[in-house]
């Protein structure tokens, strides 16, 4: 099974490599082929009597096989270790410091581009080369010579090598690209390819044509010059009247590191640029640190998460929500978006998938709508191979099979079996979920398993698990240490606030918001329970459809009897009055929450904004005062950030809270 995984990944590896750097026309995307090479390399790791010699992740890009002639590297050129969030950056910074006590870090921009090796003696342009496979790599000296900033000769007669990045500006791709489309010729994929397939040609006037430019960033013998660190690198390219990136800073810690990331303004760069490369800045501390096969050790890729990505849609599963609605979900080929791993989408409902003529077997571009859900933007129709196969929507409940109900004004279908297997685990998963009463260690499995063993049914059941105690200790996987803590954090929940209680009974279009709302309003889930419609209505925010869906809830004799039952279970009905604790740095400021925060949900956020004085609003404007940063934060960090509006991380954000 895992050889033959292995197996094909090498063989869709190898091909896309063969596209990419000798025809210089992918057929999958960057990440994609990221994906692909994430899924090898965890397998090689797991395994590594199944590394083959003709693995990629041995090889660095892929034979040369063109016309031009050959180059051997003396030293060869290297690819560099890829990451793609801050943790495995920190993880990095941990490995180097095994080694070297107080690094300092280059961090250099990541050029899309492709390197090129350029060789000099007595000053004066001999020879340039492509990576090739790294040992091997093409000679494409007369296309190099028609770049404008490439020296033909240097202000000192010396012999040296010197790396960097040949790339092609944004506005020349655009062009080239308009010119093509007019001619007829197919597009090129993105500035890298354009690059890549214009030093790759044999008459040098098209090179010439098509405006590249270089940065250079490497010395690969610095000793020679009595180079000890990357700086001096830079500096003396610099003088051998070399362009190198204007944006490189050197920081001797990894928290300036991310700083220097987070500040980069990418879309106003005349070129693409698809990460940051940092580099341990002393030579010696280089060597000590080493090399793999591939890659440098003392170097790493940091690459930027995409929002957009392509991946395969595997199939399409049903979800069957709390309320019965069913929803449509995708099965997806797991892929990396914005710095997670996705593996399923919604599809909303049925006329979505019609709308969007999603079919199973599709390749379809995915993003994260809003901070969080992933969605299915578009399908590739271009890369359908004929054996996709057409969507077909169920009649019947994928859990408990009762015929499915479309009712009216509704496009989703529901189950309407108030038993049903997955309505009741889904109940009982959202009152124990964070936004509602919030019992730690009651997530998915150990719900579904406890409803399996019959102790969970309704969410009263959480109370009366403490009479179980002894058989629950029984159970595998359970002690009396691990039983105690879940006893306890549901006991815990007694004294939870009545927005949140009133949010976990699931009460179909009652969200966190209303819950919020109707809690202000009655005080008391007594009064609402016997709250008239017209009194419900009459509340700003809450129309018909929320009134009337309370009110069937509260008629309803079975909620009845198990909201008699927690109330005598002791759990809280009041609504407790907020106390403001008013601090200087929140009050009467105005404050935009934007990515996910780690120690508290962003709901969470919120209120201790409020209690502390501050207001919270959706969107960034001059009139904000705080901008409040969590992980893969949106665009409204980059809003602040154009703004000059201050800005805090979590941290920042507790630190200044606790004061
Ligand atoms: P890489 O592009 O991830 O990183 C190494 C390269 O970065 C170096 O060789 C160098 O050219 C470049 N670079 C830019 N700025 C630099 C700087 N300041 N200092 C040092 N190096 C700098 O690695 P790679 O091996 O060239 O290519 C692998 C990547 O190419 C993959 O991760 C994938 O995204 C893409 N790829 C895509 C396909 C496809 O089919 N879509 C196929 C092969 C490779």
């Amino acid at each position: 099974m895992i050889e033959k995984r292995i197996d094909e990944l090498i063989k869709i590896l190898n091909k896309a490599n063969y596209e990419y750097y000798n025809l210089d026309n992918p057929s999958i995307t960057d990440q994609e082929y990221d994906n692909y090479m994430d899924e090898l390399i965890k397998l090689e790791t797991n395994h590594p009597e199944l590394v083959r010699e003709d693995s990629p992740t041995v090889n660095v890009g892929t034979k040369v096989i063109s016309e031009f002639e050959k180059v051997t590297h003396e030293v060869p050129m290297m690819s560099l270790g890829d990451i793609f969030n801050f943790e495995e950056l920190e993880e990095f910074d941990k490995r180097v410091k095994k080694v070297v006590q107080f690094p300092k870090y280059v961090c250099e921009l990541k050029i899309d581009g492709l390197s090129v090796s350029l060789l000099y003696k007595n000053g004066k342009l001999v020879r340039a080369a492509t990576r090739g496979d790294g040992v091997v790599g093409e000679d494409i000296t007369h296309n190099v010579k028609t770049i404008k900033n490439v020296p033909l000769s240097l202000p000192e007669d010396i012999d040296i090598e010197v790396r960097g990045e040949i790339y092609m500006p944004i506005s020349s791709f655009e062009k080239l690209n308009e010119e093509r489309i007019k001619k007829g010729e197919r597009e090129f994929a993105n500035p890298r390819n354009a690059a890549a397939g214009s030093v790759r040609q044999l008459d040098s006037k098209i090179a010439k044509e098509r405006n590249l430019a270089t940065f250079m960033y490497h010395i690969p013998e610095p000793d020679k010059y009595n180079l000890k660190t990357q700086e001096e690198s830079l500096e003396f390219m610099k003088k051998l009247t070399f362009t190198v990136n204007p944006n490189i800073v050197c920081v001797n810690s990894i928290d300036k590191v991310i700083k220097f990331i987070e500040n980069i303004k990418r879309d106003s760069l005349p070129y693409d640029i698809d990460g940051v490369v940092i580099k341990v800045n002393n030579y010696y501390d280089q060597r000590k640190l080493g090399n793999t096969a591939k890659v440098p050790k003392w170097a790493i890729a940091y690459k930027f998460p995409a929002v957009e990505v392509l991946t395969k849609l595997k199939d399409i599963e049903f979800c069957v929500g709390r309320t019965g609605k069913i929803t449509p979900r995708a099965d997806l080929d797991p892929v990396r978006l914005a710095g997670s791993v996705v593996r399923s989408a919604t599809l909303n409902n049925q006329d979505y998938i019609k709308e969007k003529d999603i079919m199973i077997g599709d390749v379809v571009s995915i993003r994260k709508a809003g901070d969080v859900i992933p969605e299915v933007v578009e399908v590739k129709k271009e890369r359908r191979t004929g054996e996709e196969v057409p969507f077909k929507m169920i009649d019947t409940c994928p859990k408990c099979g009762s015929i499915l109900v479309k009712k009216e004004n509704e496009v989703a279908y529901f189950c309407i079996n108030k038993n049903c297997p997955a309505r009741c685990i889904e109940g009982l998963i959202h009152y124990s979920s964070r936004d509602a009463m919030n019992i730690e260690g009651f997530g998915e499995r150990i719900v579904e398993d406890f409803y399996n063993e019959g102790y969970l049914n309704t969410i009263s059941d959480y109370y009366r698990l403490k009479d179980k105690k002894e058989e629950l200790m029984e159970l595998e996987g359970f002690g009396e240490k691990s039983i105690n803590n879940l006893l306890d954090n549901i006991e815990n929940t007694k004294s939870n606030s009545l927005e949140k209680f009133l949010f976990g009974l699931g009460i179909k279009h009652v969200g966190k918001k209303t819950s919020k709302i109707l809690c202000e309003a009655y005080k008391d889930l007594d009064k609402l329970m016997n709250a008239k419609k017209e009194d419900l209505a009459n509340i700003k925010d809450i129309g018909d459809i929320i009134a009337e869906s309370i009110i069937s809830y509260f008629s309803d004799e079975k909620n009845i009897k198990l909201i008699n039952e927690l109330k005598e279970y002791g759990v809280n009905i009041k609504y407790l009055e907020k106390e403001k604790n008013i601090n200087e740095l929140f009050k009467d400021k105005t404050f935009v929450l934007t990515g996910s925060l780690t120690s508290m949900t962003r709901d969470e956020g919120k209120e201790l904004i409020e209690r502390l004085g501050g207001k919270n609003t959706g969107s960034v404007s001059k009139k904000t005062d705080v901008v409040i940063v969590g992980d893969s934060p949106g665009s409204k960090y980059d809003k602040a950030k154009e703004l000059g509006i201050t800005i805090w991380n979590e941290e920042e954000f507790i630190n200044n809270a606790r004061r």
